[in-house]
């Protein structure tokens, strides 16, 4: 048990972040949550402190750092929208990388060194390989992946002359939920493949579109690398642990290193829901690669990381038990 551990868990009300902060409770740790609740929800969180404010903020979180005495600091707080970040890229840009200089700043300032970043695979752009490990050379495509690989640079120069160790974890498609159902997948305007199906499954939503039917691949369907939000959250365990034994940076893989396509997704969670889940074919959207899976040997060698939940199944059932238990909880709090 790690009892008393603070860990400040910025972004900790949104998808992973929440699981994340549940981890944390269960493995002893102290969690502490900043956000902003733009996009996270309020009512995710049980006993734990959660301030809402902003990691631009210098003097909250001035205030933070000197009530808590924090071990680390995790950062979930990304913008996540590869659209949205095309649109606005200056939202963008002030979001993830300047309140992350700020946030790294204050931390410093404060001696807390242990550092855990959320990247993304979106730092590869698209590779013309079948499985990405991290040597894959660094070609983002959009300001959202941009923005990831700033951050990255930045722990890389500040950690060559402060005392800063860090975790950057590059997540391929966070999918599923809490097992026992504490919490779900909750994103404000949902965009995301398998909430959406799952909303199609139970009628809340009429038919699902599928974003291009004719790429290279078996059923012409984009395939993604999918991922246990639990499996993620663990890996944050194991990196929080090597960093205070000693690690300086590193810089991993989060995937299962198989893929599945959107055609898979869907047929896999009418199997599990016995729902028709209509489909309708739309337009392959922009910048959307067509295959996107990860070698993540590396962090199963060095972080020793073992998936649990490696099965697609698993992943919807556990996001579809989540959607019923939040459908309940809604209902109870209106
Ligand atoms: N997708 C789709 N219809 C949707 C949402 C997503 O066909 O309504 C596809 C998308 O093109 C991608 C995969 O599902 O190939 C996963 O998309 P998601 O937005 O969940 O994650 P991303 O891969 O963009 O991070």
């Amino acid at each position: 048990m790690h009892t008393n551990q603070a860990v400040l868990v910025v972004g900790g009300a949104g998808y992973v972040g929440s699981h994340m902060v549940l981890t944390l409770q269960r493995a002893g740790y102290f969690p502490v949550v900043l956000d902003n609740l733009s996009k996270g929800h309020r009512h995710t969180l049980k006993n734990v402190e959660c301030v809402v404010g902003e990691m631009s903020d210098t003097e909250l979180l001035n205030q933070l750092f000197t009530k808590y005495q924090f071990n680390a600091v995790m950062h979930f707080a990304s913008f996540i929208e590869v659209s949205e970040s095309i649109q606005f890229p200056l939202r963008y840009y002030q979001n993830n990388v300047a309140a992350t200089m700020n946030l790294l700043d204050v931390m410093l300032q404060h001696q807390v060194k242990h550092f855990i970043f959320s990247s993304s695979a979106a730092v590869y752009g698209q590779p013309n390989v079948a499985l990405i490990d991290e040597t894959c050379a660094i070609a983002p495509i959009n300001p959202y992946g941009r923005s990831k690989c700033m951050v990255e640079a930045m722990l890389h120069d500040i950690a060559a002359v402060e005392p800063l160790q860090f975790a950057s974890l590059r997540y391929f498609n966070a999918a599923g939920a809490d097992p026992e159902g504490q919490l779900s997948e909750c994103h404000e305007p949902e965009s995301h493949l398998i909430p959406l199906v799952l909303q199609a499954a139970r009628g809340e939503r009429s038919h699902i579109t599928i974003f291009g039917d004719d790429y290279l691949t078996e059923d012409g369907t984009c395939i993604r690398d999918y991922v246990h939000v639990m499996d993620i959250c663990h890996a944050h365990l194991l990196a929080l642990d090597a960093l205070v034994k000693g690690r300086k940076k590193m810089i991993y893989n989060l995937g299962t290193g198989r893929g599945h396509s959107v055609m898979q997704v869907i047929k896999t969670a009418r199997r599990i829901t016995g729902a028709a889940i209509p489909f309708v074919i739309g337009s392959p959207r922009v910048g959307d690669p067509a295959i996107l899976v990860a070698d993540a040997s590396l962090a199963m060698a060095e972080l020793n990381w073992v998936i649990k939940y490696k099965a697609l199944d698993d992943m919807i059932a556990h996001a579809l038990k989540a959607m019923k238990v939040r459908g309940v909880t809604l209902e109870v709090e209106n």
